[in-house]
């Protein structure tokens, strides 16, 4: 039996709200119907993990402690909604740090990869900016824009050439759980 595939979330924008270098963990705001997208992934056996830039942690204007403080919110108001999320892989460095691992390079889908075990061209990457999208394309992934963020405005200018483009990640679930289902991909109990 086929494997339900890994999704990998981008963070502002797609699950929370996108607030200019997000410094402080009250600030965490679940995106609606976000939880509810992850909920049905996870039903269909997807596993769940997000991939971040955070280069604020690079340009000093937040430390690691308090980024952690952030992921640990954002997964706390996840779980109350049932939703579980295998990890979170970011990146702190700046783009004069010329790293491996911001997007759209591809070390965070690595290090998941390593991380979780799975394939980088097999699993699923969503998110709201060119990057994401670009990153799940130099893995072979596929790729979903969600119209949340900056989505719209991306998806407006066709800057990128996402697999699907979607209104946000109940819409993100359902073309997955489709594409899964075509592909006979999906655990079925
Ligand atoms: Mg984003
Ligand atoms: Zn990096």
């Amino acid at each position: 039996m086929h494997q339900a595939p890994v999704v990998l979330l981008d963070r502002d924008g797609t699950i929370i709200a996108d607030r200019h270098y997000l410094a402080d963990p009250d600030q965490v705001e679940l995106l609606p119907r976000a939880a509810e997208g992850l909920l049905r992934l996870r039903r269909a056996g997807c596993k769940l993990a997000v991939i971040t830039n955070q280069s604020g942690v690079g340009r000093g204007l937040f430390s690691l402690e308090t980024l952690q403080r952030i992921h640990g919110r954002m997964m706390e108001l996840l779980l109350a909604e049932g939703v579980e999320i295998e990890g979170i892989f970011f990146c702190p460095h700046t783009p004069d740090d010329r790293c491996d691992c911001r997007k759209p390079q591809p070390g965070l889908i690595q290090q998941a990869a390593e991380a979780l075990g799975f394939r980088p061209a097999e699993c699923f990457v969503v998110g709201d900016k060119p990057c994401d999208v670009e990153l799940g394309q130099a893995v072979g992934a596929r790729t979903v824009l969600v119209r949340t963020g900056y989505g719209a405005a991306v998806d407006a200018e066709k800057s990128c050439r996402p697999d699907y483009a979607v209104d946000d990640l109940c819409k993100a679930a359902d073309v997955i759980e489709q594409a899964v289902c075509a592909a006979g991909e999906l655990n079925r109990a």
